[in-house]
């Protein structure tokens, strides 16, 4: 019989008086009055280069929370050069003595780690407290477990035999480097990334991105702890395309692992193709990109369970998850009773400093966001196609505030229907009832993405046809559910078309990526 699934991660709920909330907010003053020095991390050694970064909470101006040393193309060639001294010795390791460390890193962060990752995740990325811990403490601890269960299925996996001889699958990782590149919005995917690949035997050189560096310094930290040898995990810091360029250009490079914009991912693809002759082996790319994700409300849906999922599935997070509910389509005649219902929560929601355990949104992570925010939603009230019917305002005073913003649109190919906008910007169109297969048609056609999704219906034959007609438009289909919050081991993550490779985060099918099987036939 094969070994159980790990259990999930239990959720803290941090309620006034609890220990555990007293532990975070320790952590939230000791890393707010305190200014983090972040080195780089190559072969083992911390790399000082006195070229600082600044970083900043995104909801505070005047709170710098770290310092971080910044690195060229020199420093990714000696990041390369450690992870391929490392590989030998790392990737002939028995597969459970590299779990081992995973394991034990899981056990430190559910543990003792758990109230620096989620403060750092707070302050940094302007997480609430519950957004933190559903990522930074159970998420990541739920990859690190899981994928040791996914990597023994994998170990198990052996061919058939016929008499005379023995045939024997060994999963040997990838012969070169993996590169790791990793978004701001997740801690959890900024840890998958390069530990999904390492289990498998593989050495990674990892840049995390500039606006989630204080996490990232945590998560190197938690690994070095639990005893991950030197050179297996190198963790770099640069202009992004300088580092990028040095690992593309490496004939070493074996795979790419990434979580980020659709632009970019298809930047470095590009740049793979046109290096394609000179490498050693075929690189595997593996990306999880953009999304403009769907909620779509058939006459039929629970009003209050549509109002919440699109409440909670737009804004929480600011909107910033790839899965973020960012476009709707409702019946006219739930419209009424849906608007004012929305209306009403939405006054509810309150914006501001995440770190007072209060606030409903934090602010939106950059400078470079909220222009691109406060541009849209400028232009859209400028626009005679578009209503506003809720918030609307971006005060950037404090931090890069952006408030939760519902606009109505007439036209389905409204570009707010089909452009990603990370942020706290719900676009909504209303069609006639009777309508039901044009609406899911502009549905499936209004935008290139094709990540996750949601359908709300009581009627069961409408829920068969929509999800039939919405079959490619998401890797993840929710059913009366807000389309954000996949949970490892139980809702595989990744979407297709503009979306990603769909290579599951948190699955073996992930992890089959980052190993490249030897099959040996002795016969007798
Ligand atoms: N897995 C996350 C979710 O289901 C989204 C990940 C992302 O934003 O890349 O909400």
């Amino acid at each position: 019989a094969s070994p159980p699934l790990p259990q999930n991660e239990p959720i803290h709920a941090y309620a006034p008086g609890t220990p555990e909330r007293a532990a975070l907010k320790a952590e939230l003053a000791r890393l707010s009055s305190t200014t983090v020095e972040i080195p780089m991390f190559i072969g083992g050694e911390e790399v000082r280069t006195g070229d600082l970064q600044e970083v900043r909470a995104p909801h505070r101006h005047d709170l710098l929370l770290a310092r971080a040393h910044q690195g060229n193309t020199e420093h990714v060639k000696r990041a390369i050069e450690a992870a391929r001294r490392a590989h030998k010795g790392w990737a002939s390791l028995p597969w459970t003595a590299r779990a081992a460390v995973f394991l034990k890193a899981a056990d430190m962060l559910s543990t003792r780690l758990r109230p620096t990752m989620n403060a750092a995740t707070m302050l940094g990325q302007s997480k609430t407290a519950y957004q933190a811990e559903i990522d930074a403490a159970c998420e990541l601890i739920d990859f690190l477990r899981f994928n040791v269960h996914y990597a023994r299925q994998i170990a198990a996996e052996q061919p058939g035999s016929s008499r005379g001889s023995w045939n024997m699958q060994e999963p040997r990782p990838l012969e070169g480097f993996v590169f790791a590149s990793t978004p701001f919005n997740f801690t959890a995917i900024a840890g998958n990334l390069p530990t999904a690949p390492a289990l498998m035997g593989n050495t990674v050189v990892w840049k995390p991105s500039a606006n989630a560096l204080l996490s990232a310094h945590f998560v190197m930290n938690l690994l070095r702890e639990a005893g991950l040898p030197d050179g297996v995990i190198n963790l770099v810091m640069g202009p992004p395309e300088e580092v990028a360029n040095a690992c593309l250009a490496h004939q070493d490079l074996a795979g790419l692992h990434f979580t980020g914009s659709t632009e970019v991912f298809q930047a470095l693809w590009r740049r793979i193709g046109d290096n394609i002759g000179n490498y050693r082996t075929y690189p595997r790319v593996v990306g999880e990109t953009g999304g403009k994700d769907f909620v779509f409300a058939h006459k039929s849906a629970d009003l209050e369970g549509l109002a919440v999922a699109l409440v909670r599935g737009a804004y929480e997070y600011q909107g910033q998850k790839c899965s973020a509910a960012s476009r709707a389509y409702v019946p006219r005649s739930l419209w009424p009773a849906l608007k004012d219902r929305l209306v009403g929560l939405m006054e509810g929601l309150r914006m501001g400093d995440v770190a007072d355990f209060r606030s409903f949104l934090g602010a939106v992570i950059d400078e470079r966001a909220h222009k691109r925010l406060a541009g849209r939603i400028g232009a859209a009230k400028g626009d005679p196609s578009c209503t506003l019917i809720a918030g609307g305002g971006t005060p950037a005073d404090v931090g890069w505030f952006v408030e939760p913003t519902l606009i109505e649109v007439r036209d389905p190919k409204h570009a707010l229907m089909r452009d990603e906008l990370f942020g706290p910007v719900l676009a909504l169109w209303v069609y006639p009832d009777g309508e039901e297969e044009a609406a899911l048609k502009q549905c499936d056609e209004g935008s290139p993405y094709g990540l996750t999704g949601a359908i709300f219906a009581r009627d069961r034959m409408f829920i068969e046809q929509a999800a039939s007609t919405l079959r490619f438009a998401a890797g993840n289909l929710y059913i009366n559910d807000k389309p954000t919050g996949a949970v490892v081991g139980q809702q595989p993550f990744g979407g297709g078309r503009a979306s990603g490779t769909n290579d599951k985060a948190g699955s073996s099918l992930n992890l089959l990526r980052w190993v490249s099987p030897r099959v040996v036939k002795e016969t007798f």
